[in-house]
């Protein structure tokens, strides 16, 4: 199979728990399976979780899990009959006092804080914004409000406000049961809801970290940015993140469809300057849902994200519920492919005004830089932390990157990153033991073969994270 350097998520649900279809979607290019704990029981996920390692581990390859918390989605109640037909023009009542179900006059509130968090004016967003209502009152527990864009409003669809600033905390207490039921399978990535600041994602770390105490094991974190106030605070976010989530769909609702776009290519930049990873999610391949095949306007979406430099674009009702799920994988493999192309690749830009006092990383840059300009067919990084690899991957270059490591974990976290393949070899040896079983990997995988040059990075001692200190580059003989 060609080398692909951008890799691809999907999210797993009923269209895509079979086994056997499960194993075509790893080998068609799934790099990172998504549990999208919004939905279902602790049980099936963890099912789901065993299953991924099952089927990977027939393939061959190494599957990274992540596990995506639901959040503090606000929500409206349920209604007696299930939903209800809103028509512009009439009034409507969220109400966080009632207990009955709703009806075509108003409903109740998942979300109890609602009737303090919004005035008269405020335009609230039902369903993913289909639905449009502006706020004419807000009188003790009941908000009242006149529909201005009508619609179908079923049992606990999203509100959101326009302009962002509803205040639920980003962790809830389900979210902190989920953390410890993912944990218990030692995902790899935890993807967060809604934060609004970095202290979000520290608590969610600290959360993570108590958890997987037990098996000495520390996840990577995803904050996904779909709100409003986290768009100001994007650099503290990442900071304290290993990655971010361009997580369109609730972020459109809040700032505007038509400001996603360039917030996209903002985001997907500002991740890469700051050593972190960056999914592009939602809709991607909206319409493989329903049609064995996109539509051009999502190939060049696809395509878009790939140029912009995103390490993994993702799929949700794709695979989790659609019809095609394996179609959808094949066809997101082929435009990630196709965009990545020759290239024109300016790496000494991204070293203007840089400095590096970091041996390890100095030795990640000299490895880069010289294989770049060699034309080398291959970059070696022998890691224990990964973060070698994780450093060459945020500039973009032809030459791909293979990322040896002992460590399982740390093997699945780098099925993340852009340009990386991780492969796993046992580094217990001597250094040039190692070396030469570097090689013999390489050259059985006929990824060089005689006369090729690659670039090669270790540690010595070897095993040590953070020890890079050696750059060697070899010519296969
Ligand atoms: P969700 O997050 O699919 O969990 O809502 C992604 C998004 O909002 O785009
Ligand atoms: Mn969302």
């Amino acid at each position: 199979m060609p080398h692909r350097a951008t890799k691809i998520v999907a999210t797993l649900g009923p269209a895509s728990s079979d086994p056997a279809l499960l194993e075509q979607m790893i080998r068609a290019g799934v790099n990172v399976v998504r549990l999208n704990f919004s939905h279902g029981q602790a049980q099936d996920h963890i099912d789901r979780a065993r299953l991924v390692r099952e089927v990977a581990k027939r393939v061959g390859r190494e599957v990274a899990i992540m596990a995506d918390l639901q959040g503090p989605k606000i929500r409206v109640g349920k209604f007696a009959a299930g939903s209800v037909m809103l028509e512009s023009g009439q009034k409507f009542v969220l109400d966080a006092a009632r207990t009955e179900l709703g009806d075509i006059d108003g409903v109740g509130l998942d979300y109890k804080a609602l009737p303090r968090e919004v005035k008269a004016g405020d335009v609230l967003l039902l369903n993913d914004g289909l639905i449009v209502i502006t706020v004419d009152a807000v009188k003790g527990e009941a908000v009242h409000t006149t529909v201005k864009m009508g619609g179908e409003l079923s049992n606990n669809k999203g509100i959101n406000k326009q302009g962002g600033g509803l205040t639920a905390p980003a962790l809830t207490a389900k979210d902190m049961d989920d953390i410890r039921t993912a944990m218990s399978f030692q995902a790899d990535y935890v993807a967060v809801s809604f934060p609004k600041s970095a202290s979000d994602m520290e608590l969610a770390r600290q959360l993570c970290n108590v958890a997987a105490a037990e098996y000495g094991h520390k996840p990577g974190l995803i904050a996904k940015i779909e709100r409003a106030e986290a768009i100001p605070k994007l650099e503290e976010i990442l900071r304290a993140s290993d990655g971010i989530m361009v997580a369109r769909g609730d972020l459109a609702v809040e700032v505007g469809n038509a400001t996603v776009p360039a917030l996209q290519k903002r985001m997907i930049k500002l991740a890469r300057e700051h050593d972190k990873v960056v999914i592009t999610a939602t809709q991607m391949m909206e319409s493989m849902i329903t049609n064995p095949v996109p539509t051009r306007a999502e190939v060049s979406d696809v395509a878009n994200a790939v140029l912009d430099g995103t390490d993994a674009v993702m799929l949700s009702a794709e695979t989790a519920t659609g019809k095609y799920p394996l179609e959808t994988v094949q066809e997101m493999a082929k435009i990630c492919l196709a965009a990545e192309g020759p290239g024109d690749f300016k790496l000494e830009a991204d070293f203007t005004g840089k400095k590096f006092s970091r041996i390890d990383q100095s030795i990640a840059m000299g490895a880069l830089f010289t294989a770049h300009h060699l034309g080398a067919k291959a970059i070696v990084a022998m890691t224990d932390s990964g973060s070698t690899a994780l450093w060459m991957s945020r500039h973009l270059i032809q030459v791909p990157i293979y990322a040896l490591t002992s460590k399982v974990a740390t093997q699945r976290k780098m099925a993340l990153y852009r340009n990386v393949q991780p492969l796993f070899i046992d580094t217990s040896a001597d250094r040039d033991t190692a070396l030469k079983e570097a090689e013999n990997h390489l050259k059985t995988r006929g990824i060089v073969q005689k006369g090729d040059i690659y670039a090669i990075t270790c540690g010595e001692p070897m095993g040590a994270p953070g020890g890079t200190n050696m750059l060697k580059i070899c010519q296969v003989s």
